[in-house]
């Protein structure tokens, strides 16, 4: 039997590709991603400094025994041996010593890994072999006192200041203030200092044996897998801990032999703006960390064109054909040894969303990969973060170096907000709408009558509740930046103040809040604001994101909607969201939310008049009043959505949303009767009593939805009556009308048939008046777990679902969502009782089950229903492409998350090209 090959040269990656089956990112897997590229390069004829690498399998093997695997020692230094025959060197030998780094490098980069550690091979006895062969002492005591250290601190795990320390105090001493200034006998005085101090510490000398030092720094590596900061690591990021690290050694080459060698770091594109130009540093005269660390002041990559053109051109000429081989950015360590270059590392770079954007668009009008790929390469968070305020990066460097920083919360809606502080929702709007200023609107947290105040404001900052709070969502529907639950703020209301730690802001005091991070600060940090308009990039990119979703014939879920993947609409319920819900590209308003209309402060009282009414006749007249109100809105809607279908959901809410609230009521009759006040006392006490009798124990799941359509129709009558005449004065001028009626909260067809035909007969009624004809659609939500299961029936009536997944995602855990994310939710999740907060993304197993459910049922009665999801859902990546896969029609999502989700619905049908349509048959 052939023994386990745990280590591969890297010039065998040949074998490799044999030995995972031909796949790169198995290739990737066994070598980790410095060891591939390595090993890629040294095939591409790329000036590599010959080395090997121990495999993750080798990691894992040594993790699960405590030790090398058998004959794990004995490869490496077989592979030592093929390296001293291609370098021409040896390893220990004083004549001519082969000196190697030992680099770490898992298959993704990972902080928390063990560094590197450079110059593996010098001894005492090799330092003066090396002397005398470059006659430069200064670099090889310089070399050996950066090993010493640099084997103390990351193999032996000194910390770094036992060795800085004494260094400094040696400058000090000498009256030298750079390292520069130090020569070759001050660093032979430092590498004594430093094995001293290795001695001291662990009360054993720096090894002089070269052999054991390559064997400690080999299982150092390993270790360091299991280290506590790789670890945290792994856990916040999901890399599985199985994967392993594998081992890199290298032989060295130096940077730091004098003027005509050097080190650098460079992107072949600009990293933060994405233009098509080389981007790096390097210094001249020093060895690989010194760019990273600044030490000193690195130079601008272009000017190493003068300085040795040759190498400069080669390494233009590598860097290109390496951007070429990978087809994308890459990010490459390189060093000139006596002018020669040698490429040390290759990487995909990482970059801003802006250059994100910018260098798939060019990548694939160069040709270097296709339209599929380019938008493949978005996430759907880059193109969050630039459609929102941005901080300027410096100046916010500024505020924290000037202590502004406040508090931390829940990064609750992306972008930032620069504004003046309110209590309330009526003061906030007051000073944005009337006195023209910035307002951040604070509160403990938000309820639907505080909207109107955070409308008005750029920011909304709450102590209480997560990301699915109500101040969260309403945020996040408006594109508001938001930080909630920052729970060290405590909020004085009484005194108009709030207070962390005793630092004082009061009311009109200017604060920024940064929604991306969870971040407040005192003061004013500067932003700016990206327009959808002005990013012709990301315009494109999601023009062929569009293109991807709308090719016919992939996705056979549903006769007449012949898209292979989704449709993006928008929850909007004012005409000026579902302009924004155009502009960015939105084909559909899948939620308009009439109650919200309801709310206006001219309307309410004539609500409240209509919802108190004692009979008919004076509820008729309130309905009356309100009609026009109403049809305006829809004017408006469909005027903007010309030639879209728009879902116009009717009354849902529990009524006395709309009332006064109880116990304010409450106290101010009691006020009055303490006073001693009788005028206009006998209307509180009987409106307070009236408000009693509406009083339910379980509102969210009382007097709601279809339920309150049947028991008080004249309301939805009333709407659908606007809705029509909306309808049929749009037509008549010449705007294309596609209304969709949508009916809340069914639990059972017998409602719908109840309700429903007395609408339709509304409606045709206004046509016949209006003498006009247009098609329409009467549905419903599904939202309660019954109507999933009784879809087939449901559709018989219903000629569309609309999935309210919120409180879908309620009613199927019997959560309530407002107290399950103040209290339990949080440790569930963090438990791993639930992997994710079910209201963030679609619970699959269970809700998600439900949603496949009522597709598949639904059909059966009604082959060409259509689908739709408008809970919050909507826009988030992972319940789109679960949407995508159940068949849905589209997705519908807050203006502002229409770009995310339209990117999202593109990478789903590219994901799922064809696999659909073979599940389907
Ligand atoms: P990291 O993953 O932290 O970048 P690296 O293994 O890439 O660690 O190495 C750190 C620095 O040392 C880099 O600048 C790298 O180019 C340099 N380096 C690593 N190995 C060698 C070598 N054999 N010769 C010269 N420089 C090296
Ligand atoms: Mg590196
Ligand atoms: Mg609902």
């Amino acid at each position: 039997m052939t023994e386990k090959k745990w280590v591969y040269s890297f010039n065998e990656v040949k074998l490799v590709e044999e030995y995972v089956g031909g796949n790169w990112e198995g290739v990737r897997g066994l070598l980790g991603g410095k060891g591939s590229g390595l090993a890629d390069m040294t095939r591409a004829e790329v000036p590599v400094p010959p080395g090997f690498t121990v495999t993750t399998e080798a990691c894992n093997a040594y993790q699960a025994a405590g030790k090398f695997p058998a004959g794990m020692w004995e490869q490496e230094l077989e592979a030592l041996k093929k390296v001293e025959q291609l370098t021409g060197k040896k390893f220990g030998e004083a004549s001519n010593p082969l000196l190697v780094s030992c680099r770490s490098g898992a298959k993704f980069s990972m902080p928390g890994m063990m560094d590197t550690v450079l110059n593996i091979g010098l001894t005492d006895k090799t330092a003066e072999g090396m002397v005398k062969l470059t006659n430069n002492p200064r670099f090889v005591y310089d070399s050996y006192r950066r090993l010493v250290e640099m084997f103390g601190t990351v193999v032996l795990e000194i910390p770094d200041q036992a060795f800085e320390e004494p260094l400094n105090e040696y400058k000090q001493a000498k009256g030298y203030k750079l390292d520069t200034e130090m020569n070759a006998e001050d660093w032979k005085a430092i590498t004594a200092t430093f094995k001293a101090v290795i001695k001291k510490v662990k009360g054993f000398d720096f090894p002089q044996d070269p052999f054991e030092q390559l064997k400690l720094a080999t299982e150092a590596v390993f270790k360091s897998w299991n280290g506590k900061r790789a670890v945290d690591y792994r856990r916040a990021t999901n890399i599985p801990d199985d994967l392993g690290t594998a081992v890199n050694i290298q032989t060295m080459v130096f940077g730091n032999m004098g003027e005509d060698s050097g080190t650098g770091v460079a992107f072949t594109r600009n990293p933060s703006t994405g233009d098509r130009k080389m981007f790096g540093e390097y210094l001249l005269n020093a060895q690989g960390e010194d760019v990273v660390a600044g030490i000193r002041n690195a130079e601008k990559i272009e000017t190493l064109n003068s300085k040795m053109p040759e190498a400069y051109h080669q390494f233009m000429q590598i860097t290109n054909r390496l951007e070429m081989h990978y087809r994308e950015m890459q990010d490459v360590e390189f060093t000139i040894e006596h002018g020669k270059l040698w490429m040390l590392q290759t990487r995909n770079g990482k970059r801003t969303a802006n250059s994100a954007v910018k260098i798939a668009l060019d990548m694939a009008n160069e040709g270097l990969i296709t339209k599929d790929e380019a938008v493949q390469r978005i996430t759907p968070d880059q193109v969050d973060i630039l459609l929102h305020p941005q901080f300027v990066v410096e100046d916010k460097e500024v505020a924290k170096k000037e202590n502004r920083f406040y508090a931390k919360g829940v990064n609750a809606s992306p972008g930032a907000a620069v504004g003046q502080i309110y209590f309330d929702a009526d003061l906030a709007e007051k000073q944005a709408k009337q006195n023209k200023q910035d307002v951040i609107m604070v509160r403990p947290f938000t309820k639907p009558d505080d909207v109107h105040g955070m409308i008005a404001a750029k920011g909304v900052l709450t102590s209480e509740g997560g990301a699915t709070s109500h101040a969260a969502v309403v945020a996040r529907q408006f594109g508001i930046p938001c930080v909630v639950g920052a729970s060290h703020i405590k909020i004085d209301l009484e005194n108009r103040l709030m207070a962390v730690d005793g630092k004082v802001v009061r009311e009109g005091d200017w604060i920024s809040v940064d929604g991306t991070t969870g971040e407040v600060f005192v003061g004013k940090i500067l932003t700016f604001t990206p327009k959808i308009e002005e990013q012709t990039d990301l315009l494109t990119l999601l023009k062929w994101a569009d293109e991807i979703c709308a090719k016919p014939g992939t996705r056979k879920f549903s006769p007449g909607w012949p898209t292979k993947g989704l449709q993006v609409w928008a929850n909007a319920d004012y005409p000026k969201d579902a302009q924004r819900a155009r502009s960015y590209g939105a084909v559909g308003i899948g939620l308009c939310r009439t109650e919200h209309m309801f709310f206006e402060k001219d309307r309410l009282p004539i609500v409240q008049r209509m919802i108190l009414a004692e009979n008919l006749d004076v509820r008729k007249a309130a309905l009356d009043e309100l009609l026009p109100y109403q049809r305006a809105d829809f004017d408006g809607l469909f005027r903007a959505m010309d030639g879209y279908p728009v879902i116009i959901r009717l009354i849902d809410p529990p009524l006395h949303e709309f009332m006064p609230n109880e116990d304010e009521l409450f106290e101010e009759v009691i006020t009055m009767r303490v006073k001693g006040e009788t005028t206009g006392l006998a209307e509180k006490e009987k409106l307070l009593a009236d408000i009693r009798g509406m009083h339910e124990s379980n509102p969210m799941m009382g007097l709601r939805g279809v339920r309150l359509s049947i028991y008080m129709p004249q309301i939805v009558e009333m709407q659908v009556r606007a809705i029509f005449e909306a309808a049929a004065d749009c037509t008549l001028s010449g705007v294309v009308v596609k209304p969709e009626v949508m009916i809340p909260l069914t639990g059972t067809v017998n409602e719908l048939k109840w309700i429903q035909p007395r609408l339709i007969k509304i409606a045709d009624d206004v046509m016949k008046e209006k003498k006009v004809n247009f098609t329409y659609k009467f549905g419903t939500m599904i939202e309660i777990p019954r109507a999933a299961v009784t879809a087939a029936e449901i559709a018989e009536y219903a000629e569309f679902f609309s999935f309210g997944t919120n409180d879908l995602t309620q009613m199927t855990f019997g959560y309530s969502r407002d107290d399950a994310e103040r209290n339990f939710l949080v440790t569930y999740v963090a438990e791993g009782i639930l992997p994710k907060n079910p209201f963030q993304t679609i619970d699959q197993g269970g809700v998600g089950r439900l949603m496949d459910i009522a597709v598949k049922d639904g059909r059966t009665t009604r082959p060409d229903l259509e689908v739709g999801i408008c809970g919050e859902h909507g826009g988030d990546p992972d319940s789109i492409e679960f949407c995508h896969l159940i068949g849905n029609n589209y997705v519908s999502c807050s203006p502002f998350r229409v770009p995310i989700a339209r990117l999202a619905a593109a990478h789903a049908a590219l994901k799922h090209s064809g696999k659909a349509l073979a599940e389907d048959k």
